[in-house]
């Protein structure tokens, strides 16, 4: 394990600070609607703001139109978002990986058309990975593309695909031929390109960002091709240690920590006081694994294991801390409550299991984590 302890510079410091006092005008408390984490409301106006800022595609360099900053500040400026349960969900994914992605796999011609769209927040991406029979074994693609008279010809389903009905572009892994690994390709395609049909699944909690993506013989220029044909696979992998290894795998409840950690049912409970000191205590922890990640990104690696750790046991803490928060509630809190808090506890119990399986189940994440520390 090459998790290295590491601590914010003077620098990164004085960025916090910067984040901090931004958002404590721009996100005044109930002027926006309370999110868990990544899972946060779509508000492009929002994620345009924090590009005018340089705050998304910070990773990105400069010729790109990002802000030529490191992983590590990206953090410092999600942390502070997270922490305040914001509008994130817009530039999400774009933001922490697939422009990333484009930038390292990318043509020149798709890094300039995309990538400035992605760091002034105007683009949003939804990624296009597992269908109603690959999950876990994502090998077992099936929507294929075929190259056809000058076009690549795209037909299949995809599922589970979040903020598909929102998104701009989606960055969806195809079968190019019958190799399990070698035989999987990725590509861009913009949502609105004919033959593409988005429908909501409707989530547990009343939201619609959950997605069905049907592909009907689209047809697509060798331009939305994203890397080598066969190359899919590992692209695919090193953009879930970008997805795995974040603070977002355990920052969804921060909001609900938030404000419990303050509530006199804490600073009248003694037993709520133990249990927010071992909520604490992990949360630091896992911070400082999250941190070393984000060093490690920046010198040039791709932590795939190291992610997959950080994952395994980060979901688990939020599902846990949240049991905590529920038990000392001593309430039953409702979907519909006038109280924002209240209201956002409710939608975490109910969408809380997800937490251990979107990006990777937890028995999944095991196997990657057992068979790549036998490896070193
Ligand atoms: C909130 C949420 C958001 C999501 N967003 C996206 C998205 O944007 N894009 C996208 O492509 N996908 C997305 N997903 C899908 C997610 O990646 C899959 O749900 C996940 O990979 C599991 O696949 P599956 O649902 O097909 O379950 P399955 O693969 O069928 O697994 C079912 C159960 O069997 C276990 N299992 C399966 N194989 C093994 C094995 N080899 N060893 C031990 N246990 C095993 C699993 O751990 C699980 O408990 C999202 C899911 C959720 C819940």
């Amino acid at each position: 394990m090459i998790l290295v302890p590491t601590t914010l510079t003077a620098e990164e410091r004085a960025l916090q600070a910067d984040v901090r006092a931004y958002l404590d005008e721009r996100l005044l408390p109930g002027t926006y609607p309370l999110g868990l984490g990544m899972a946060g409301d779509v508000d492009p106006a929002f994620s345009r703001d924090l590009g005018a800022q340089g705050w998304v595609g910070m990773a990105l360099p400069k010729e790109y139109g990002g802000g030529g900053r490191t992983a590590v500040e990206r953090q410092i400026v999600v942390e502070e978002l997270l922490t305040r349960g914001a509008p994130v969900g817009f530039h999400w994914t774009a933001d922490r990986q697939s422009g990333l992605n484009i930038l390292h796999n990318g043509t020149e011609e798709q890094r300039r058309a995309l990538l400035p769209g992605i760091a002034r927040g105007e683009l949003s991406f939804a990624i296009g990975m597992s269908e109603p029979d690959a999950g876990s074994d994502l090998a077992s693609v099936r929507s294929i593309a075929t190259w056809k008279d000058g076009a690549w010809h795209i037909s299949g389903t995809k599922i589970w695909t979040s903020n598909a009905m929102t998104a701009t572009h989606l960055l969806c892994l195809f079968r190019t031929s019958d190799g399990r690994h070698d035989g999987l390709t990725q590509f861009v395609v913009p949502r609105d390109t004919p033959g593409v049909t988005v429908a909501p699944i409707p989530f547990i909690d009343g939201t619609r960002h959950f997605c069905e993506v049907a592909f009907e013989d689209v047809r697509l220029t060798d331009d939305a091709r994203l890397g080598e044909v066969g190359a899919g696979w590992g692209q695919n992998t090193s953009e879930l240690a970008l997805e795995r290894g974040g603070v977002d795998r355990w920052m969804s409840t921060m909001p609900l920590l938030e404000r419990w950690a303050r509530s006199e049912g804490v600073r009248d409970s003694v037993p709520a006081q133990v249990d927010l000191g071992r909520i604490l205590a992990r949360l630091w922890a896992y911070r400082g694994m999250s941190l070393s990640i984000a060093r490690l990104v920046d010198s040039g690696t791709f932590p795939v294991v190291e992610a997959a750790l950080v994952k395994e046991m980060a979901t688990l803490f939020e599902q846990e801390s949240l049991a905590l928060v529920r038990r000392h509630y001593g309430r039953t809190p409702s979907l519909t409550s006038d109280d924002p808090w209240e209201a956002l506890l409710a939608r975490a119990i109910l969408v809380g299991p997800s937490w251990t399986l979107r990006g990777g189940t937890t028995e999944i994440l095991r196997t990657i984590i057992s068979k790549g520390l036998i490896k070193r």
